[in-house]
């Protein structure tokens, strides 16, 4: 799960990294008010998930309140595209922040790195752009600090890293404590990447942490109760949103074939099956085990709200879930929804033949295996 930049900025300065004041509102006459208070000087932020947000126009500085509200009632109800997210992104929320005076500006990211299984640190004197593109053209701006399991990060090991990333000497002791922050934020918030873009070093020599963006690892949000509870708000996509309020483990994926099966690695055999006979998936979404009929019409239901979706394919392996259940849920479904695109159903394993059976008297093409079934959803949505 995502977190906005204010809830990172909120989330990372209880472990002591630096940020502007700041606050988060909808409403352009708070944002006067806010403004009012940090002096004027600020800057107002889009609260939106996506990258490429200052070039997008989601990011202006001021240098009094009116303007900056003005600003506000502009940017809230906007859709923001930009070239990472072409399909744009509508602003709900700004953040004014007190404007940061920026003479140099660095980047600073911890996330996994799965085949040293170890956390990494990235450091670069190049922070303020877009970091895949120093990636590319100067890759060795970007220095890499893999933590220890065991150890952790000594001082004089991330003092090496920053010196290797030309950090200039007099940020070089702030920027320690930073990186010590953030990986203890890492490990303890259950991250999956913390990433400052830019930290900004300012005249006077402070350091402090100008953008952030952090991502907690969602099978660990159940730690996390707070965040949690604004994870619907925050979800990229409004199915997504919704499939979360219901408990069900749903990943839109752009295509037009919809997906239900039981356990993940049913559906995600389905989804290569379905791609194999030509097909684009619209979703992930397992239903989970032991499904019962009430459950499964939920998901027919989540799956629909997609208006991508042109045909659906159900795989279900019974072992705990029982077909027939699974068979009274479609039903239900059938009955209480108005699906008009074809749907196979291959069923298979504990009461696969009563399911059928219930089944068989429907517009629901049957499927004895994965392969035909995958094969049969492509053919019919042709
Ligand atoms: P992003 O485009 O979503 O990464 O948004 P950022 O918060 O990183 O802002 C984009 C750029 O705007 C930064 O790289 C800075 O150059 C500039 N910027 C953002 N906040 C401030 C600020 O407080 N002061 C100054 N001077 N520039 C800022
Ligand atoms: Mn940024």
């Amino acid at each position: 799960m995502k977190l906005h930049e204010y809830q990172s900025k909120d989330l990372l300065s209880r472990f002591g990294v630096p940020v502007p004041a700041g606050e988060v509102t909808d409403d352009p006459k708070e944002a006067l008010a806010i403004a009012e208070k940090l002096g004027g000087k600020v800057v107002v932020k889009a609260q939106v998930l996506m990258g490429g947000r200052g070039k997008a126009g989601g990011v202006k500085l001021f240098d009094s309140a009116g303007p900056a509200a003005e600003f506000t009632k502009e940017l809230i109800g906007k859709t923001l595209v930009s070239i990472q997210n072409p399909a744009g992104m509508k602003v709900e929320k700004v953040l004014i922040a007190e404007q940061v005076d920026i003479a140099k500006e660095f980047y600073l990211s911890v996330l996994l790195d799965r085949s040293e299984q170890k956390l990494v640190v990235m450091i670069s004197a190049k922070g303020g752009m877009d970091i895949e593109e120093v990636a590319e053209t100067d890759p060795d701006a970007i220095i890499k600090l893999y933590v220890d399991p065991a150890f952790g990060l000594c001082d004089y090991e991330i003092r090496a890293a920053l010196a290797d990333a030309h950090i200039p000497k007099e940020a070089r002791g702030q920027m320690v404590g930073l990186i010590k922050s953030l990986v203890k934020a890492y490990l303890d918030a259950d991250a999956e990447l913390i990433e400052i873009n830019p930290v900004a070093l300012t005249p006077d020599g402070k350091v402090i942490a100008a953008d952030a963006k952090v991502a907690i690892d969602d099978n660990a949000l159940f730690r996390h109760k707070d965040y949690a509870a604004t994870s619907t708000d925050s979800a990229e996509n409004p199915i997504e949103a919704e499939a979360l309020r219901r408990g069900i483990a749903y990943v839109n994926l752009g295509g037009e074939i919809g997906i239900i099966g039981n356990g993940a690695g049913l559906v995600m055999c389905s989804l290569d099956e379905v791609n194999a006979a030509g097909g684009k998936p619209a979703n992930f979404l397992d239903v989970g085990g032991g499904a019962q009929a009430e459950r499964v019409k939920s998901c027919v239901e989540l799956v629909l709200m997609d208006k991508n979706v042109k045909g659906l394919l159900i795989n279900i392996f019974g072992g705990i879930t029982r077909g027939d259940e699974v068979a009274k849920g479609i039903l239900v479904a059938f009955d209480q929804l108005n699906v008009n695109i074809p749907v196979v159903a291959r069923v298979e394993g504990t009461a696969s033949d009563k399911a059928r059976e219930m089944l068989a008297s429907t517009k629901i093409v049957p499927a004895e295996t994965m392969q035909e079934a995958a094969q049969k959803i492509v053919a019919l949505t042709r």
